[in-house]
């Protein structure tokens, strides 16, 4: 049953004011989902406005207030997870499990930013005894969050909890492909007690309300999460408005698979990291570097378990029509480059109108060809094998990527040192897809810069003051 929404802003639903709307559709069928407004920067600056009004009061409501608020929030996203799921679902396409976990995500994040929202504190500095000085942790005002369509509310939850818990107030511009759930989530915030103007979602494309968003001259900084694409024409528009910028981008990330490693494990991570969404996740594990001598038998093991998820069918499509026909465009690039397909490369022609794509593994792939440099954004490996430990550190490092990487090996030693020599902002050491909402995130080089989650993400949305008095 399609469903009709507008933005939400000062804590209610609002129509786009020139009236303006689109239709988000199912991945799977075609089938029509929603009818959203598609906004413009008059929204935008309604939106603006709204917050603007709000920052104040919100600002000097007491921390532990504002966490309760985030509790409850957290509570709401978990009663309302069947309403989420099936629109989460139905817009990007997901199967209902994988949308449940993202939900339960998203909760975890207004839980944990809600407790976390008395740690925010200053420091005092010693000047000697005429002075006393001290730091403050200030927020900025309005926030303002951009958010792509692989993993919505999950996203949109990650950027907006900490920037609230922090005293800031939030407009969120979601993926024109994936909005309801983020539009729910402002609704969920105004019933259980958010004051209007705290959080407030303008939906619409990149060029008219995400574009309108970094320029408005009311938001005090962006947290952009998308394609390096986007994340340049946003950062240099923050330039100019020299307005702070958390980007978090794309990766290509290396997952080194060590002789001595426990290969079934290994294999069924592996398995995980380059198909979990469709492969349509940043932090995938998309270059699959393998020790020569297990070369041969790990590919053999992947296969296997790749053949076994594709009989399955459990694997969603990919979420928009541009995602499916990048998708195919890279399986002529890898072949025309000499890639060989072990399993996969091909369009699946049988499944009407979805956008459901093979899981894919290369083998025969040298680091310099397109398809181990560039990023597919959809369930594609490709297999590299390495000699030693130097080579893997440096093929893992040739990326222009950095966001993540994996290390497998039963010698801790190697798994630290190998660590200490990734560029990239996580490393997962026997394991993929570590970590939770209490784990720093981000990029090194094109994945980004600052950082979400954990700690560290509530001082990013945070500014110093220093206040010294003399005595
Ligand atoms: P995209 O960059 O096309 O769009 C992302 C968002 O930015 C959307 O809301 C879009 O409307 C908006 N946008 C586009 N152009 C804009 C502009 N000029 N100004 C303001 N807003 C603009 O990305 P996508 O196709 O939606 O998402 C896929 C990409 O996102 C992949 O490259 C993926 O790696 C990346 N991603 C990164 C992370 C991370 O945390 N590092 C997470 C998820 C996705």
């Amino acid at each position: 049953m399609k469903v009709n929404f507008d933005h939400w802003i000062d804590g209610q639903s609002a129509p786009a004011r020139d009236g303006g709307q689109f239709t988000t559709k199912s991945p799977v069928d075609g089938a029509e989902i929603a009818t959203i407004a598609m906004g413009t920067a008059a929204d935008v600056e309604d939106a603006v406005s709204a917050a603007q009004a709000a920052a104040s009061a919100w600002r000097r409501q007491k921390p532990i207030a504002r966490g309760r608020l985030l509790m409850r929030l957290a509570e709401s996203i978990l009663a309302h997870a069947d309403e989420l799921a099936r629109l989460e679902a139905g817009e990007a396409g997901k199967p209902d499990s994988n949308a449940r976990q993202e939900i339960a995500g998203a909760a975890a994040y207004f839980e944990f930013y809600g407790g976390l929202v008395n740690s925010l504190h200053g420091e005092t500095i010693d000047l000697g005894p005429e002075h006393h000085s001290f730091t403050r942790r200030e927020p900025f005002g309005v926030v303002g969050v951009i958010t792509p369509w692989n993993v919505p509310l999950n996203q949109a939850a990650r950027a907006a909890a900490p920037a609230l818990a922090a005293g800031n107030v939030v407009v969120i511009k979601p993926s024109e492909f994936t909005s309801a759930t983020t539009l729910v989530l402002a609704r969920l915030a105004t019933e259980v007690g958010f004051p209007p103007g705290v959080l407030n979602v303008v939906t619409g494309d990149g060029q008219g309300p995400g574009s309108a968003l970094v320029k408005n001259p009311g938001v005090r900084k962006i947290v952009f999460t998308g394609s390096v694409r986007a994340g340049r024409e946003v950062g240099r528009v923050a330039a100019d408005r020299i307005i702070p910028l958390t980007l978090e981008l794309g990766g290509k990330s290396a997952n080194i698979v060590f002789a001595d490693a426990d290969l079934d494990r290994a294999a069924a991570m592996s398995l995980v990291a380059f198909t979990m969404n469709t492969g349509q996740v940043c932090s995938a594990g998309t270059r699959l570097l393998v020790q020569r001598p297990v070369h041969d038998e790990f590919v053999a093991r992947l296969v296997e378990a790749t053949e076994k998820l594709s009989a399955a069918g459990t694997l969603g499509p990919v979420t928009t029509r541009a995602q499916y026909d990048k998708v195919i465009e890279y399986f002529e690039i890898a072949r025309d480059d000499g890639a060989h397909a072990a399993v996969g490369g091909v369009a699946i022609g049988d499944r009407g109108d979805g956008f459901f794509v093979p899981p894919t593994i290369y083998t025969d792939v040298d680091n310099s060809m397109r398809i181990a440099r560039e990023e597919v954004f959809g369930p594609v490996v490709v297999v590299i094998a390495f000699d030693d430990e130097q080579e893997a550190v440096s093929v893992a490092n040739d990326s222009d990527y950095g966001l993540v990487s994996g290390v497998w090996t039963r010698d801790i030693s190697r798994a630290l040192r190998v660590a200490d020599q990734l560029e990239t902002g996580q490393v997962f050491v026997n394991t993929w897809f570590a970590g939770g909402v209490e784990t720093p995130f981000g990029g090194y080089k094109q994945s980004g810069y600052g950082r979400e989650k954990g700690v560290e993400a509530l001082h990013h949305y945070t500014q110093v003051k220093s206040v010294t008095v003399a005595l």
